[in-house]
């Protein structure tokens, strides 16, 4: 067994009430490392195909990655996959913070919940041992209750809690699995199908160390990065601003999504902007385990309307984008409200934003009226109408359980899916980076098998400099060429395939790409022989990069099972438009055909059916994958 590992996944069975513990092999750890490569891996081989993802038969997966709990900065993550209710194809998503290194000290690497049960119940897992535990009397409790309520039954004030809230509770098709209160599996309602098992949390304490097989090199690693981390300026502006900074910086490049994407910048960018934020909100900068980047924020604030309770953290930048700018929303005292309100009931704050956005350009456009909406007039830039929504979405409470939907079901709801208002691939609304600025996430929005996505690679504008860290440091990955953000070319498409097959590593390596070159400071070879350092193999990149790529192709087969297509890869139609502000205002930077095209030339790159997206045979043999046919 591999060091790093404990080399054991519960299989916990709902609908019975037993946990039987799984023994994994090196084998099978080499092949899908961990986080969303095994939780992939239990979907394609436990979930029948076409099941509602609200059925008993859907699995949920929480899973570690390989480095997860080593002493490395930002080595926290662990995933959640299952079928997602808000898609219904594979939904994944990956959360810091400090539950998923307290899972693997408790004895396990991964948790794989199947069946519903009857009663709510909570997982209780400590040294090795699980167990669960009826949850009837927590089942209704915000999430900070929720926290303090199993640590006072279990008798700790140490135990890590993983918890989906009311939304996940009430079915809120965007609810996320929230960990330490304030770090998120989020977007694709992975704390929906938490609820759904009648699940409200898992807690966890362990006192088992974690082997390393060169805990030397490890420590010695760690204390040089914490030295010398903010001598780079991404290090350093990471730990003065966390993403905070990106108001500002994406508003004057017009990527800033401003009214449901009609507009990309504010006329005042400095109201929601970093030093706004550390002058009326920063409390204390906060990280996860072992992590000296700190780039959470600590927010505090005693305010008669806007009070906030610090230990549910304070916003970041797609929060403060998809609460704020996109709702024409610049008080940002009121969108930390809304992001506490989000994070009290465990709620994806970019599709809430998104869907009240949209829920709002539909009221103005005489699609919906005070008739459905309960009687409340929509407009953007009301904080008081958001923060309302928010808690009526949370309980489904009058219109509030619309919203619950989503804006792609809305859409469908109210006969728009076709009219550039409504935004979404997949069923999932882009996150707060407009593509016509950084085409590569744009492609990334919609090619990724999950949706929208702004964390399937790393963004265009780190490689368009050759004398930067990013770029240079994404050299042993094999980008050599500078590539400007608003280029569609096959160089640009190359680029993306490349970096979200190594933002996959990542993913399943269970570390932050805040950490890592070439987002940010740890050059690739020396994570690489941290990989070694951790479990004794003697990785390789390419090694890594097969099964980064094996994750994605494991998530494709997946979604064609469930009738995704090459249809379902494409972007929405509002950001086809020309660009509405900033830099190449009034440009139309790509064609919906042009896009179509880039979208065929990424599927001819990675071996993918020209209709289906599924891998092509001989790419499934390729990557050891040939079992998927049984399945
Ligand atoms: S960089 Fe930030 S999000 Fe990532 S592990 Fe460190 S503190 Fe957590």
């Amino acid at each position: 067994m591999p060091k790093g590992y404990t080399g054991k996944t519960l299989q916990v069975d709902l609908t019975n009430h037993k946990v039987e513990i799984e023994d994994n092999d090196e084998t099978f750890y080499r092949n899908y490392l961990g986080g969303r490569g095994v939780g992939y891996h239990h979907l394609l081989k436990q979930v029948p195909a076409g099941i509602d993802p609200f059925a008993p038969e859907n699995i949920l997966v929480l899973a570690t990655g390989v480095m997860t709990g080593s002493p490395l900065a930002a080595s926290c993550r662990f995933a959640a996959v299952g079928k997602s209710p808000l898609t219904g194809a594979a939904g994944e998503s990956e959360a810091a913070g400090f539950f998923g290194p307290e899972l693997k000290k408790a004895g396990f690497d991964a948790i794989v919940f199947n069946g519903k049960s009857e009663k709510p119940v909570y997982l209780w897992i400590n040294d090795g041992n699980a167990e669960l535990k009826d949850a009837t009397e927590l089942a209704t409790l915000g999430a900070r209750a929720l926290e303090d309520a199993i640590r006072d039954e279990m008798g700790s004030t140490k135990i890590r809690v993983a918890q989906t809230g009311l939304a996940g509770m009430n079915g809120v098709l965007y609810a996320n699995i929230t960990n330490n209160l304030s770090n998120f599996n989020g977007r694709n309602g992975m704390g929906a199908l938490m609820g759904s098992k009648n699940v409200r949390a898992v807690a966890a304490l362990g006192s088992q160390k974690l082997e390393f097989a060169d805990p030397d090199y490890l420590r010695q690693t760690a204390k040089d990065f914490a030295k010398t981390f903010r001598n780079n300026p991404a290090g350093e502006a990471l730990h003065v601003y966390g993403t905070t900074a990106f108001p500002e910086i994406l508003s004057a490049a017009g990527a800033l999504p401003v009214e449901n994407f009609r507009r990309s910048a504010l006329e005042d960018a400095t109201l929601i902007g970093g030093d706004t934020y550390n002058e009326v909100l920063l409390d204390k900068r906060k990280g996860c385990h072992a992590c000296p980047i700190q780039c959470k924020r600590g927010v505090a604030l005693d305010h008669p309307k806007y009070g906030i309770d610090s230990r549910y953290g304070g916003p970041e930048y797609e929060t403060i984008a998809a609460l704020g700018s996109n709702l024409n929303i610049t008080n940002l005292k009121a969108i930390a409200k809304g992001n506490e309100i989000c994070n009290r009931y465990c709620m994806d704050t970019v599709t809430a934003g998104m869907t009240i956005a949209f829920a709002c350009e539909c009221y103005e456009a005489g699609i919906v009226s005070k008739s459905d909406t309960g009687g409340l007039e929509l407009k953007f830039g009301d904080a008081d109408l958001m923060l309302k929504l928010l808690e009526m979405i949370a309980h489904r409470d009058g219109f509030g359980d619309d919203l619950a939907l989503g804006s792609a079901r809305l859409a469908e709801k109210w006969g728009v899916t076709d009219k550039p208002l409504h935004l979404s691939v997949k069923g999932m609304e882009p996150a707060m980076h407009d593509p016509r600025v950084k085409v590569g996430v744009g492609l990334g929005y919609a090619v990724c098998t999950y949706g929208a996505d702004h964390m399937n690679a790393a963004h265009d504008p780190a490689f368009v400099d050759p004398q930067s860290f990013s770029f240079n440091s994404a050299k042993p990955l094999g980008i050599y060429e500078p590539v400007p953000s608003t280029e569609i070319s096959p160089a640009k498409i190359r680029n993306t395939i490349i970096l979200e097959r190594f933002w996959k590593v990542l993913d399943a390596l269970g570390l932050c790409v805040f950490g890592y070159a070439p987002r940010s400071v740890m050059p690739v070879n020396q994570m690489v022989q941290c990989v070694n350092a951790v479990t004794g193999w003697d990785t390789s990149l390419l090694e890594l990069m097969n099964a980064g790529e094996r994750s994605v192709a494991m998530a494709r087969v997946f979604n064609s099972r469930e009738g995704f297509t090459i249809k379902d890869d494409k972007l929405p139609k509002r950001l086809f438009d020309p660009k509405p502000d900033g830099p190449n205002a009034g440009e139309q930077i790509f064609t919906e055909d042009k896009f179509n095209q880039a979208v065929k030339l990424y599927y001819e790159m990675l071996g993918l059916d020209p209709d289906s997206g599924r891998p092509l045979r001989g790419k499934l043999l390729e990557l050891g994958l040939e079992w998927v046919d049984e399945v």
